[in-house]
């Protein structure tokens, strides 16, 4: 259980906006339970004119449905009231986690899967929304109606008052204590369903292997095992609820009969009239619904407890990357100093092993740096403390001069431009992986970016153009192409560092020319940072880098070492790059 007050927190700080509807709500809500209450009255007016045989029954019958078309109209305008408010509390709160997730390092990122995420921002956040939308209005609501309804029982009789007052505390301590129990048991359903699912979703994604080692009658067998384990969770699970449904109505059989006892017996005294004693049994049979609502919406703020909490602790979650650098990066190119740089990915909480030692190495702003070594070696990581996306261990990394931290990181961000190994694009237009969703883009801008690169015609070629629609996780295209689409993406912004981490797949010859092509217009009037696993790549470097096991082992003049014959890089070249480094 977490304190009320953190409830109470939440609800202010996203109802705050909505005062007025909120108001509006209010009234709506207490002028159906006015009138719901009400309408028995007129029940009771008519019965005992009827008796009588007194005039104007006509009257009472119109006024009866009066009463009652205005309290559903009431009710219906309040519930699409009370959804508008729930969901826009609850699109305001998504938006913000979400931002707030956006923000986070990678290292977050890295410990928590997708799947987590869209559940804590998606599936933790709608489980509030009933809790925003229908708790206060239900839980206040319906306690107002019980209490109307006692108040009006105890006036026409004190006894009977006396005895449904009793009756509707005895009944809701007893469906609170019977739905502790079946909760119990329900979460351990739950909980078998959870084990079920997951090994499912397992098998599912092995179906391959599982066909082709010919392990189909073992899993099968699993399968007949863990329902068996889940059949009999399942039965107590339900049964509970049954139980707990069952006891809700002997109560009010009890109730109903009590009343028929006590009703008779006060109308032979004449002390109730006809009228009454049929008020009297309507009444008890509203005190139902809301004593069960109010059970519903109890159970329901226990799950939004739960989801509260989690909401909570990822608002608490502060990046690594604090972004308190002012400092923008200068215009042109950017120059790229590491110093004496370690670094380590943090795995969780325990340590990881030191990907970077000791990293010194300086670029001048218009020189490209060609970065060589085998996979693993650190090549990739040093590119990604460039963009910072991680913060060093020891030691500074400064791009344009200017410390990572120091700089604002949107001002890094936007000057700093990757292209990653697999470029992830989205499920969506051309047009939209380039530009981000950023519709202020015009089209002859990218047209003439896709010119300039030399992917006019490719982006032509395309059966609908600009707008054509790509898969998301780049199916469809292959590495090389995903990388000239990237390459256009940073030609929109204008980077002064270009960070290229080249696909180590091979390419088609056509897609391999157009690269060619546009890495020749990127580099132009540009510092380029460029990991290569191809000759024709490292032959436009200026300066060498060649790492291994996160060690400098040799930087210098692409020239001078190509000269000596002794180096590494000679060696390689004579080797053949694309055998060795592959
Ligand atoms: P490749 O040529 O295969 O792309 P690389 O030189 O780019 O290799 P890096 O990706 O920088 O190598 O990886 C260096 C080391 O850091 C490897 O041992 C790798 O397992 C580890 N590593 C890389 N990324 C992460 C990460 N996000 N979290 C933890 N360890 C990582
Ligand atoms: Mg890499």
């Amino acid at each position: 259980m977490i304190p009320i007050r953190q409830y109470w927190n939440l609800l202010r700080h996203y109802l705050r906006p909505q005062r007025a509807r909120v108001a509006v709500l209010a009234i709506l809500l207490l002028s159906s339970i006015a009138l719901q209450v009400a309408n028995p009255q007129v029940i009771k007016r008519f019965i005992d004119r009827a008796v009588a045989g007194e005039p104007g029954l006509v009257g009472l019958a119109a006024l009866f449905l009066v009463v009652a078309i205005s309290h559903q109209a009431f009710m219906v305008t309040a519930r699409w009231l009370a959804e508008h408010i729930g969901w826009t509390a609850t699109n305001e709160l998504r938006r913000d986690l979400a931002a707030h997730v956006l923000d986070l390092d990678m290292g977050f990122h890295k410990e928590h899967s997708p799947g987590e995420l869209v559940e804590r921002i998606d599936g933790d956040v709608t489980a509030l929304s009933n809790f925003f939308s229908q708790f206060s209005v239900q839980v206040l609501g319906n306690l107002l109606l019980l209490l109307g309804v006692l108040v009006l029982l105890t006036r026409e009789s004190a006894v009977i008052g006396l005895a449904m007052t009793a009756l509707a505390i005895a009944a809701f301590a007893g469906m609170v204590r019977m739905q502790q129990i079946a909760s119990a048991w329900w979460r351990d359903v739950r909980a078998r369903r959870a084990e079920f699912y997951g090994y499912l979703g397992e098998v599912v994604g092995a179906t391959e292997d599982i066909r082709a080692n010919g392990a189909d009658d073992f899993i099968q067998r699993r399968f007949t095992e863990m329902h068996r384990a889940w059949l009999p969770w399942e039965i107590k699970g339900r049964w509970g609820w049954s139980v707990l449904w069952g006891t809700n109505i002997v109560y009010f059989a009890v109730g109903n009969a009590a009343i028929f006892a006590l009703g008779s017996w006060l109308f032979n005294d004449g002390r109730l009239s006809l009228g009454s004693v049929y008020l009297v049994f309507f009444y008890t049979e509203m005190l139902r619904p809301p004593l069960d609502r109010i059970r519903h919406q109890m159970e329901d703020m226990q799950k939004a407890g739960a989801a509260i909490s989690r909401v909570r602790e990822l608002f608490g979650r502060e990046t690594a990357l604090v972004d308190a650098g002012t400092a923008s990066l200068p215009d042109g190119p950017l120059a790229i100093e590491f110093d004496r740089v370690d670094f380590t990915y943090e795995d969780g909480d325990d340590d990881g092993r030191r990907v970077l030692h000791d990293i010194t190495v300086s670029v001048a702003p218009g020189r490209v740096i060609g970065v060589l070594g085998r996979t693993g070696s650190g090549k990739t990581t040093m590119a990604r403390l460039l963009a910072r996306l991680y913060d060093p261990e020891r030691g500074t990394v400064k791009v344009g001069g200017v410390a990572a931290p120091e700089a604002k990181l949107s001002s890094l961000r936007r000057r700093v431009g990757m292209v990653t190994q697999d470029v992830q694009l989205f499920h969506a237009t051309i047009r939209d992986n380039l530009t981000f969703f950023d519709d202020s883009v015009t089209d002859d801008r990218l047209w003439q970016v896709l010119e300039e690169l030399g992917l006019a015609d490719w982006v032509r070629a395309k059966p609908a153009g600009l707008d054509t629609v790509l898969q998301a996780g780049g199916g469809g295209l292959s590495a090389g192409e995903a990388q000239l689409l990237a390459f256009a993406r940073i030609f929109l912004e204008d980077s002064g560092l270009v960070v290229l981490d080249e696909a180590s797949s091979r390419l088609d010859p056509a897609t391999e020319q157009l690269i060619e092509r546009a890495i020749t217009r990127l580099l132009d009037d540009r510092t380029g940072f460029i990991i290569a696993h191809r000759l024709e790549t490292v032959e436009r470097a200026d300066d060498i880098l060649i790492l291994e096991d996160g060690r400098v082992i040799e930087f210098g003049s692409r020239r001078e070492l190509a000269a000596d014959p002794s180096s590494r890089f000679a060696r390689l070249l004579r080797a053949g790059i694309e055998e060795v480094l592959a």
